[in-house]
């Protein structure tokens, strides 16, 4: 959910209810365990040579929390950046974004020498004389004050518990923009160690990261708790399951297991080895998607939600690798719609389709998502700023429109996963952004349908969605109570081509 009215870059953050402080508990356990470490790397003078390279090493410090990086990286119009990204609801931050916490910046030349930088708003940093070709820089960015503050953005910003500290990478890296690949050294007390979602290297707890896009859209987490690692489908998951009960972590697995299955399955590999999941504990339900990574939390712990909602909110946050960061949308607002609401509807399917939840979910999914889309005050495509609860539902149930009308123009030889892979296939696996015709040219190499004509009422206008009859297709039934509240039950006078149609859509891809 957008919470800025003015964010400065494109976040995909899925978000159910109103931020609030994290609670007391969050915040105790956890000043003693980082102990003194060895002195930061002093700044080097770096090779008169550009490289393509930026390396860094990070430094974790004693208490109060303070994260020293060092590093050198090519220059190119003399500029050092940080992340312009919205950090947050952090009062402190509101004006000059994360450059908020960094501490003591110092930057040198090939030879040296100190370089003197003014600070550029958000942004970062400008040179205050002509660029060298390289150069160094050391600063420190201070956590403390997010922890006093009790950690207002959790799974945006920063997190720690007594043995986990969840950084996102935006906040803790600088850069120059002229560089490839990132190489970091983490440099940590005995007994613990780095987490990313990129390739390992040498030494230990070196990694590459092969851009600096990748470097600061993702999370790092620093741990001394066992990780537990769920490989599937060629990918490894880096599961961190922070304050979770052991009941919580178990349904990991295996949940991870069926997920990851069925998005590959629908569409194919993520084209990255690694990825952290960082779960941490009841604040404020949402997730915060990154390019090989996300955090979330639950409102509450499990005894008062169902598996199905963990389960869900994970489906949700992995299905944005693909839809969000691969597939990514010429306008951002106006695409929300298909980003959330495909996601959505996609996650709700994986639930479906993986055995954990019966029919009976998927259908009062469905009936939540009428429900909710009713409060949408705008189309699809306008919304603005505001990105919440209805405009997931109205989105998720625009897929379940193509999903069953897909279904129903090709006598169920294809379905909406077909038009994501069309829709891959279009922009030429996620290079080139999509708009509407790109959506347009997928559901035509899909299924005959007058998609022009769904698009124009539907998602440019205002027009209700005919969920009713849509249902009726798939052997369904849609009824409203008198209060507006919305039942979906299965028509037992359904024909047998209608129940095929629904059974085809509650199966996995390829079975
Ligand atoms: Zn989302």
């Amino acid at each position: 959910m957008l919470r800025s009215p003015t964010p400065r870059r494109r976040l995909l953050t899925h978000s159910r209810t109103p931020r609030h402080p994290a609670p007391p508990c969050a915040r105790i356990l956890v000043l003693a365990l980082f102990v003194a470490l060895a002195a930061p790397t002093p700044v080097r003078a770096a090779s008169a040579k550009a490289s393509a390279v930026a390396t860094y090493h990070v430094h974790l410090t004693s208490d109060p929390l303070r994260v020293t990086v060092t590093g050198t990286a090519p220059v190119a119009d003399g500029a050092l950046r940080i992340d312009d990204s919205w950090p947050g609801d952090i009062p402190p931050l509101e004006s000059v974004g994360w450059c908020g916490l960094v501490r003591h910046l110092r930057v040198t030349n090939a030879h040296g020498d100190s370089l003197a930088v003014t600070a550029n708003g958000p942004r970062g940093w400008k040179l205050a004389q002509s660029s060298p070709t390289t150069l160094s820089f050391a600063y420190e960015v201070d956590y403390s004050q997010l922890e006093r503050l009790g950690w207002p953005a959790p799974r945006e910003a920063a997190y720690r518990d007594s043995a986990n500290l969840v950084l996102a990478a935006r906040s803790l890296f600088a850069s120059t923009g002229a560089s490839g690949e990132c190489r970091v050294t983490f440099h940590l007390p005995p007994g613990w160690r780095a987490s990313t979602p990129w390739p390992a290297a040498k030494p230990p707890n070196t990694f590459v990261a092969p851009s600096t896009r990748d470097l600061v859209e993702n999370l790092v987490v620093l741990t001394r708790a066992p990780r537990e690692d769920v490989v599937v489908a060629g990918f490894r998951v880096h599961v961190h399951a922070l304050g979770t009960p052991p009941a919580l972590r178990a349904q990991m697995r295996p949940l991870l297991e069926s997920v990851v299955s069925h998005h590959v399955g629908l569409l194919g590999s993520p084209g990255r080895s690694d990825y952290v999941l960082a779960l941490l504990p009841p604040l404020d339900g949402g997730g915060e998607s990154y390019r090989g990574s996300f955090a979330a939390s639950l409102d509450s712990l499990p005894d008062s939600q169902s598996p199905a909602t963990l389960g869900n909110l994970v489906a949700h946050e992995m299905f944005h690798l693909w839809n969000g960061w691969k597939l990514v949308g010429a306008d951002y607002a106006s695409t929300q719609w298909f980003q959330e609401g495909f996601t959505e509807y996609v996650a709700n399917l994986a639930m479906a389709r993986s055995g954990r939840v019966d029919a009976d979910w998927f259908r009062s999914k469905l009936a939540y998502h009428v429900e909710t889309a009713r409060q949408l005050t705008t189309s699809l495509e306008d919304i603005g700023t505001r990105k919440g609860r209805p405009l997931y539902s109205a989105g998720a149930l625009v897929a379940f429109e193509w999903d069953v009308r897909i279904r129903q123009a090709t006598q169920g030889r294809h379905d909406l996963g077909g038009f994501l892979r069309a829709l891959v296939r279009q922009t030429n696996r996620g290079a080139r952004a999509y708009a509407w015709a790109d959506m347009r040219a997928a559901l035509e190499a899909t299924a005959p349908g007058d998609w022009e004509a769904f698009y124009l009422a539907f998602v440019h206008a205002k027009a209700s969605l005919p969920i009713g009859p849509t249902l009726a297709v798939v052997g369904q039934t849609l009824i409203e109570a008198p209060d507006g509240h919305v039942i979906i039950l299965a028509d037992t006078a359904a024909t047998p081509a209608a129940k095929r149609l629904w059974s085809g859509l509650l199966r996995s891809p390829g079975n």
